[in-house]
């Protein structure tokens, strides 16, 4: 299992954890000189960290106040540095924009390239991107590493998928890169159009952006024949290529040369210990245009190991991110994830794999939740009853389902909406 750069991405821990220090010290020195981050962080001085434990007693950077930073506040270069700009969504207020400079730039093919190289892809490979190409880093950051590894890229960007399948056919695509819904949108349109699956060359699909089940995974390797890896990051960490989980498929190996990662407690903010589950917060160690420092990222994961990997890697693994914090669904007192139910929905045949969860509020004051599935051939209502225990006994809920036909349900070009709550 060949690495991009073996040294590094194979330093010992001891190492590993003298270039964390020394890169929160470089950062922290660097946005020093914008006055908004000298107010926040009230006196800080790179020669105050020693140790970690010095870095920790910073404070946490929110999505919020990232936000209200809108574009620039901010961002730590002069406008002349500034080669590109990528924004996120902005669903919920002002868009999150991430300046890049040239740096940024090859530092962001850099981590792409080792996540290629993760995956087993190299230059012998090509690379269909079904990613969008815009302000949504997907497209830009498969492209930048598929280009520093030197394999075949045919950018296709979001959407039109017959044509990507005709596309991927003819080219003979090994790997598909895209969001992690996607490969759905592809079988769905191939069984539409009686599309030959096996004329395909697919071998391996590098898949992030949003949640995924395990269970999801299963069915997309199942159905398209190819190994899935797992790939993380957002818009303010520079797009993906944060971390992607590696063949031995024990966690995601998050690049500690590149970002200091650590798991808290999503109320209080204390760390937590490695194995338990918490909010993610990364800081930067070599961005320079969006530098973050102890930016809490609203996902939910674990760090897995600190040891070397099977693969011969040991930068420290984190699980996959199960959820967010923000998308924890509290319906009259019970908590659940959209991921939970996508596992037992999954789980029923007859039944696609689209769902949408409905929350309002009945006219006398009480919620309600509902469950949009899709009929696939073979559905019966008699495969119904099973799916309500399911909900009742893993979850505690009795949505109304209503089942739709194939194709109801909206397909967006981008991510998928899978909770809609008017209340
Ligand atoms: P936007 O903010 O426009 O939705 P981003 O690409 O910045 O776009 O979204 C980043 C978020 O997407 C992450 O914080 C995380 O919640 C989710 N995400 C990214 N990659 C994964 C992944 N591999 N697994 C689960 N969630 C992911
Ligand atoms: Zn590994």
């Amino acid at each position: 299992m060949t690495m991009w750069e073996p040294r590094a991405e194979s330093l010992p821990r001891k190492e590993l954890e003298r270039q964390a220090l020394e890169g929160l010290r470089k950062t922290l020195g660097h946005v020093l000189d914008n006055p908004a981050w000298r107010r926040r962080l009230a006196g800080a001085e790179p020669g105050d960290i020693r140790t970690v434990a010095d870095w920790l007693r910073l404070p946490f950077l929110t999505k919020d106040e990232v936000r209200d930073a809108y574009p620039f506040g901010l961002s730590c270069v002069e406008r002349e540095r500034v080669l590109r700009i990528h924004m996120s969504s902005g669903t919920t207020g002002n868009p999150v924009v991430n300046p890049y400079t040239r740096a940024d730039l090859d530092q962001w093919a850099t981590v792409m390239a080792r996540c290629y190289a993760a995956a087993g892809v190299g230059a012998g490979d090509v690379i269909q991107i079904t990613a969008s190409f815009g302000l949504f880093t997907g497209g830009f950051g498969f492209h930048y590493g598929a280009e520093r590894i030197g394999a075949m890229v045919i950018p296709l960007g979001a959407g039109r998928t017959s044509l990507q399948l005709q596309v991927m056919r003819d080219l003979r695509a090994t790997v598909l890169a895209g969001i992690s819904t996607y490969p759905l949108r592809v079988l769905e349109v191939a069984r539409e159009e009686q599309f030959d699956l096996d004329s395909l060359s697919l071998r391996v699909a590098i898949l992030g952006a949003e949640m995924w089940s395990d269970d999801l995974r299963r069915l997309i390797e199942r159905e398209l024949h190819l190994t899935t890896f797992d790939i993380f990051g957002m818009t303010e960490t520079g797009g993906p290529g944060l971390g992607i989980d590696c063949q031995a498929r024990e966690g995601i190996h998050v690049w500690e040369d590149h970002y200091f990662c650590e798991v808290v407690d999503p109320v209080t903010g204390a760390p937590r210990p490695d194995g338990e589950e918490g909010e993610l917060v990364v800081s930067t160690l070599t961005r320079e245009g969006l530098p973050l420092i102890r930016y809490r990222t609203h996902d939910l994961t674990r760090v897995v190991s600190r040891s070397r990997c099977a693969c011969g890697r040991t930068h420290l693994r984190m699980d996959r991110v199960r959820g967010r914090t923000d998308d924890m669904v509290i319906f009259r007192g019970v908590n659940f994830y959209p991921r939970q139910i996508e596992s037992l929905v999954l789980k029923q045949s007859g039944v696609g794999h689209e769902y949408q969860i409905v929350l309002d509020r009945a006219p006398g004051g009480s919620d309600r939740l509902a469950l949009l599935i899709e009929a696939r051939e073979g559905f019966t209502q008699a495969g119904l009853p099973r799916l309500r225990a399911d909900l009742k006994q893993f979850l505690n809920l009795s949505p109304e389902i209503t089942v739709l036909k194939e194709g109801e349900l909206p397909r967006p070009p981008g991510k998928s909406v899978r909770v809609v709550d008017r209340r």
